[in-house]
């Protein structure tokens, strides 16, 4: 079909869709509406989104929403599920062959599911299988109450290693406020002070030292490129389960832009990603696992997951599809140019940047040398129009709420056609910004780590100019809502 074909095919589809939603809640197809002005006026920057393609949006509209299908494919707990079975199994294929993986797991709702699923089909295969087998028994419904209880203490005291918040590492690799760090006992590997890059011999001591069930490797907000077959080789020496959360950088590994040691899906045995990031789908899951782990992964429904969401995986199915293109290959390397041109923007303008700058999607701004906190730099570029947000850098000293970083990541303007020479003009607006924001202060003239303010006239500047380019490269063209 012609792109003119699809544009206006795609055109009608949605001006429809929003009269349909409106007759019954016309408050919702305003909001709708509003979004989509919202994101086409202003400069996406945020490392974890992008802008997934009209035919993976449409595929998330539709009467696979209705249907429920606990289970695997062809073992459900309910009935009727044959299409789901056509979906499921073609999103899995899909992954098998664009990551190469021995096999994949389409169900996760979001990445925090695949997390979910990966921690509890390792304790699965590593703790509760050998149990079993100790015990004589074929599964814990055959436990007797006191062989429970001391395999549900067992379960609940394993040791995870993963890289620690503030050197980029996420929520769900152990930490306390969210459910992996209750579950485990759980040690971080920072970066080293001076250079703010991965030390691995640092992590194989702590490796050592801390003898962890699970190795994580992976990050949200770590500029650099991760040597994974080191990792590995760690997690061998130590009998730990190497465990990659590829959500960030999953377009990347699609993309053929991390290979060799830079590719986690050979090394890890099961690497997670979210499937909206880099790679470009719609908002969901996805594990991987080595064929040792696969049974324990299939059994993430009911284990820790209800019914999938069919519909997102058929549009996760129409997503990698597209990921297995070969134009992915050249949006996935043009992703990681620009982060380098965006980075040279920076560098070239004096400002600070984690690790002195990128190879992957992202880069990490410390917006201390403006003399303001995460926090003020975040919403005063929100002012102009510029979305990011704020971030801790190694070592914060203004913690994990104002923090003294600024994440930005090039996925979703690379989407729009943004090269070169758009990336060195956002590095040169941000500075502008930045250089003409001022920390405020709290009500008792205290100095304020929230408050700011931005001179005069800065930010409508700053919105004119991103403006122009913006519109050379529209989001959506195709959708004429008017
Ligand atoms: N893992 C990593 C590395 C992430 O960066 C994120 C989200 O930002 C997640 C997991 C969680 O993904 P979700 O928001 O889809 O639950």
């Amino acid at each position: 079909m012609t792109d003119e074909r699809i544009d206006s095919l795609t055109s009608s589809a949605y001006r429809q869709a929003l009269e349909v939603i409106a007759s019954v809640e016309p408050r919702i197809a305003d909001a709708t509406r509003q979004e989509l002005v919202d994101q086409r006026g202003s400069l996406k920057l945020i490392a974890s989104e992008n802008y997934a393609s009209p035919a993976v949006l449409l595929t998330m509209g539709t009467w696979f929403s209705d249907k429920y299908a606990e289970g695997t494919v062809g073992h459900r707990f309910y009935a009727g599920c044959q299409n789901v079975d056509t979906v499921e199994s073609v999103a899995a294929e899909h992954a098998r062959e664009l990551f190469g993986a021995p096999y994949a797991y389409a169900q996760p709702h979001s990445g925090i599911d695949a997390n979910l699923v990966a921690f509890w089909s390792i304790l699965a295969h590593r703790v509760e299988t050998p149990a079993l087998e100790r015990l004589g028994a074929k599964n814990v419904n055959e436990l007797t109450e006191e062989d429970w209880e001391s395999l549900r203490h067992e379960l609940g005291n394993q040791r995870l290693l993963g890289m620690s918040l503030d050197a980029g590492g996420h929520l769900t690799h152990g930490f306390r406020p969210n459910i992996s760090g209750k579950m485990f006992h759980q040690q971080q590997y920072g970066t080293d002070p001076q250079t703010g890059l991965l030390d691995y011999d640092a992590v194989a001591a702590k490796a050592r030292e801390f003898k962890p069930l699970v190795l994580v490797a992976g990050y949200s907000a770590y500029p650099r490129r991760v040597n994974f077959a080191k990792m590995r080789e760690i997690a061998d020496e130590v009998g730990a389960t190497l465990m990659v959360d590829m959500a960030h950088f999953a377009g990347l590994v699609a993309g053929k832009v991390f290979t060799g040691d830079e590719d986690p899906v050979p090394f890890a045995h099961v690497t997670t990603t979210t499937t909206h990031k880099s790679l470009r789908g719609p908002r969901g899951g996805l594990v991987l696992a080595q064929e040792e782990y696969a049974a324990d992964v299939d059994r993430g429904c009911p284990m820790v997951l209800g019914g999938p969401l069919s519909h997102v995986m058929a549009a996760k199915a129409v997503a990698l599809a597209e990921a297995r293109r070969p134009e992915f290959q050249t949006y996935a390397q043009r992703i990681a140019d620009n982060a380098k041109s965006l980075a040279d923007g920076f560098l070239s303008r004096g400002a600070n940047l984690v690790t002195g700058g990128t190879d992957n999607h992202l880069v990490l701004l410390d917006v201390s040398s403006f003399g303001l906190t995460g926090r003020q730099a975040e919403s005063a570029l929100l002012d102009a129009g510029v979305v990011t947000n704020r971030n801790s850098v190694p070592r914060d000293p203004n913690g994990a709420w104002y923090t003294s970083g600024v994440r930005l990541g090039t996925p979703a303007l690379t989407t729009r056609g943004f090269g070169h020479d758009e990336f060195d003009r956002v590095a040169e607006l941000i500075v502008h910004v930045l250089q003409n924001t001022q920390p405020g202060t709290t009500k008792d003239g205290k100095p304020s780590k929230a408050s700011y303010s931005v001179g005069d006239g800065v930010a409508d500047k700053v919105r004119d100019a991103s403006a122009e380019m913006l519109d050379k490269h529209p989001l959506y063209p195709g959708i004429d809502l008017s």
